[in-house]
């Protein structure tokens, strides 16, 4: 048998009056979502614990049964991750974006004008030499990209430059401890910063995107240094092969972490215009290979946290008449669930647990009836926590050890 994991980001959400009481996931048209429910067993979820709002990062660890409190270290290794570097332990791994500045290193934007793409300056940025470390540096999408610095004497308790506003210059980075190896790391990312700052500035499509009147991105804003791991393998974890089909760059970089495979699914933009049907597809076609499929759709957070319940509603209506195209698949256990909830009105994560579905194999059933923060509350699975899920897929796989004699 094999596991198929659905995680709709951001999916929990409260009652909201404008529909009549109910939360989007309650108030949509789902019935294959219902379906699923009927036929398998529910319960709600606290995907790190009861009570902790958790961020999509440490909710993803969590779920995947590695504990945030170990392997959490940072934004930086799961977006340089995502980002498509190969990490080895011991890196230190640093989001960042490009912005504009003035000569004075004010910061005019933080997104350069929306650039839609760090492509054209990924070689020149990867380029930069700092004594005694190497450099990496990749693209991710539109104004975003990753640094890793690689060697000896490096530590991520370093400052953050970026001051998060416009109208305030850079911060130096400072050490946020005081050992040779912070003094040292935050030493070479002011150099990097400021080697980057220079070629940035003469960079000829930044003096083309001034010619046509619009703001060179010219400072690489760096953020969130977290040193990488050592985080065993999902395989050797689980003994399963595993698939992650994701569009944002944090869940790939969550899949790239664990060493799952990454599949690249056109159409898949990480937001609430992706397409569904093509995902759907891929996880058709990545069961006959693998023996775990992690789907990572992210539209029902982006809409929860632009407070559009309407538009949260309809995504989980698109969900769900996409879900036919797998829910006739022999030998398949089907997970769905939330790695939070993201109420509309608050516009943000929120501590409340989400749904949870299993469904398939010799999956026990229960009463309820329809896949919803209400229903599922009454359902036979309880409330359990993140950490809990992965044993309970390994438990319905039948590949649980025996515990004592
Ligand atoms: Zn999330």
């Amino acid at each position: 048998m094999k596991t198929l994991l659905i995680i709709l980001d951001g999916l929990g959400d409260r009652p909201i009056k404008e529909l009549n009481g109910k939360t989007p996931l309650e108030a949509a048209e789902k019935p294959n979502l219902n379906k699923l429910a009927e036929k398998g067993i529910c319960g709600m979820m606290n995907s790190v614990d009861f009570g902790v709002r958790p961020g999509s990062d440490t909710s993803h660890l969590s779920i995947f049964g590695y504990d945030p409190a170990i392997y959490y270290t940072g934004r930086g290794p799961i977006e340089a991750a995502g980002a498509g570097i190969e990490l080895k332990p011991g890196d230190v791994a640093l989001r960042a974006n490009l912005g504009t500045v003035d000569e004075k290193l004010t910061i005019l934007d933080r997104r350069a004008g929306r650039i839609d793409s760090v492509k054209p300056f990924e070689e020149d940025l990867n380029n930069i030499k700092l004594a005694g470390v190497q450099v990496i540096f990749r693209a991710g999408v539109e104004h975003r990209g990753a640094v890793v610095l690689r060697g000896r004497n490096l530590s991520s308790s370093v400052s953050d430059p970026d001051p998060h506003e416009v109208g305030l210059k850079v911060k130096k980075i400072i050490p946020l401890e005081k050992t040779k190896a912070a003094e040292n790391t935050a030493k070479l990312l002011e150099e990097y910063c400021s080697k980057a700052h220079l070629m940035l500035k003469n960079h000829t499509v930044n003096k083309e995107r001034q010619n046509k009147g619009l703001l060179p991105a010219n400072y690489l804003l760096v953020r969130g240094a977290g040193i990488v791991p050592n985080i065993p393998s999902f395989k050797e974890r689980y003994g399963l092969n595993a698939a992650c089909i994701a569009g944002g760059g944090l869940y790939k970089g969550i899949g790239r972490l664990l060493s799952m495979s990454i599949l690249t699914v056109e159409g898949a933009t990480g937001g609430a215009n992706t397409n569904l049907t093509a995902k759907f597809n891929a996880v058709k076609k990545a069961l006959e290979q693998c023996d775990f499929v992690f789907l990572h759709i992210k539209g029902t957070d982006s809409l929860s946290e632009d407070g559009d319940f309407i538009g949260k509603k309809h995504f989980i209506e698109r969900v769900d008449s996409a879900t036919p195209i797998i829910s006739s698949l022999n030998d398949l256990l089907i997970v769905v669930t939330g790695d939070h909830s993201t109420p509309s009105y608050l516009k943000q994560h929120s501590a409340d647990p989400v749904p949870i579905l299993f469904c398939g194999g010799g999956v026990r059933t229960d009463d309820v009836q329809e896949f919803g923060e209400r229903a599922c509350a009454k359902g036979g699975l309880g409330r359990i926590k993140g950490s809990q899920l992965m044993p309970e897929i390994i438990n319905l796989l039948g590949k649980s050890k025996l515990y004592g004699a």
